[in-house]
């Protein structure tokens, strides 16, 4: 079994140092990374959301379409829209599906994905 071993990692914001039991090997830019998910000082809470939102908008777009490809386009016309790059996007898919992507004036980021034809069947 790996023995435990107490490093020192650091607040990529502040600078505030902390302790982490690291099991096995971390490099000290691991150990670093550690120290600044576990700081409270606004630099890390503010990126801790960020990373919060991220995850949250990848799960969203990796549910809703299903190639890698797809994926990765959806990623970089959000990263376009977020940076101001685009005021908005607005994409037409197949099947009347229409997929629009937007900041709204709170900074936050909408995806509607839109269909505008109804299911339905005949048999
Ligand atoms: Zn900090």
């Amino acid at each position: 079994m790996a023995e435990k071993i107490v490093k020192i990692g650091t607040c990529a914001f502040c600078g505030q140092t902390k302790t982490i039991e690291a099991v096995g090997d971390l490099t000290q830019a691991e150990l670093d990374a550690i120290a600044t998910d576990r700081c409270i000082c606004s630099g890390a809470q503010s990126a801790l959301r960020k990373k919060a939102r991220k995850a949250k908008i990848d799960e969203f777009i990796k549910k809703k379409f299903i190639t890698p490809e797809m994926v990765g386009f959806m990623q970089n016309v959000i990263r376009f829209v977020e940076d101001g790059t685009f005021e908005d996007a607005t994409i037409k898919l197949y099947g009347s599906k229409t997929v629009k992507i937007w900041m709204d004036a709170d900074s936050f980021l909408h995806i509607r994905i839109k269909r505008t034809e109804d299911d339905e069947l005949k048999a």
